[in-house]
């Protein structure tokens, strides 16, 4: 029998929380990813979701938990102070960001912890906690995990995450830009034969060129229509489209999936609460 493989979403949102009676289906929380091969606990990004899974984590301890970062955006980071398990001594948690940035890890989480913006700071949560610096291209084994960090093509640095566990794999590919001349090749090369890619789709085709607004071109975000791309090389098997703009209403999401959905059946928009076994 196969061990369990699952990606549930808490956080969906690009750019800032949006709460309210036009994201209840899709909801408004900023991105978090969790995920569980057997036993382990892997969480991508700490965006606001990261409060929802905090609050159901509780149930669960002393907690072993791996949370890797893409890049130190506000979005992926802002709920992290609020993540409840920290507060509990009996816990453990390895962080990963990237290295070779102006910032490190500790010290973005840790910026956001201070006086006057914050009461508590990072090396007063009474978790224990281990930081580790990752590069793209160098894969690190977790158990019988592997996971691969690659470049994305975004304003700030920032890494995907390709994750392999027992046959099965999924990617964690937000923030990143399409690009004009297709989806780059370290993209397509991480996506190949994925259960899962998890695909920034920030922006519609009218928002992307500039029909609607100004142009978004080089802003390190895709569109729904890019995500076909990666179904048209030997890619992902499911896409789910993920960071969706923040101005986004419920209503229009749908049209989207619908659109896009004619167009391929298995795109979907990511929507929180949502979990899917690999
Ligand atoms: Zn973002
Ligand atoms: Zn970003």
């Amino acid at each position: 029998m196969k061990s369990t493989f699952k990606v549930t979403f808490w956080g969906v949102r690009g750019s800032i929380p949006v709460p309210g009676p036009q994201t209840t289906k899709y909801g408004g929380n900023t991105p978090c990813v969790e995920v569980r091969c057997a036993d382990q606990l892997f969480v991508f990004d700490t965006g606001s979701g990261v409060v929802s899974l905090g609050r159901k984590l509780l149930s669960e301890g002393p907690l072993l938990g791996h949370i890797f970062y893409t890049h130190f955006h506000w979005d992926h980071i802002q709920g992290f102070p609020f993540f409840a398990p920290l507060f509990n001594p009996a816990n453990q948690f390895h962080l990963y960001g990237q290295h070779n940035t102006p910032h490190t890890l500790e010290k973005a989480l840790g910026g956001q912890m201070e006086q006057p913006v914050f009461p508590i700071t990072i090396k007063h949560l009474p978790a224990t906690l281990h930081f580790h610096q990752v590069c793209e291209s160098v894969p690190l084994e977790i158990g019988p995990v592997k996971i691969s960090p690659f470049k994305l093509n975004h304003p700030s640095p920032c890494l995907g995450y390709r994750l392999d566990f027992e046959g099965r794999s999924m990617v964690y590919g937000a923030d990143n830009e399409h690009g004009a001349d297709g989806l780059h090749q370290v993209y397509l090369d991480h996506a190949r034969d994925a259960d899962l890619v998890i695909f920034d789709a920030a922006y519609t085709d009218e928002e992307y060129t500039g029909h609607k607004g100004p142009p978004r071109k080089n802003w390190g975000h895709s569109t729904a229509t890019h995500a076909l791309d990666l179904l048209q090389h030997p890619g992902a098997k499911r896409v789910a489209l993920f960071h969706h703009d923040y101005l986004r209403t419920d209503q229009e999401l749908t049209a989207i999936e619908t659109n896009i959905q004619q167009r391929h059946p298995e795109i979907f928009c990511a929507r929180e609460g949502m979990t899917l076994e690999l």
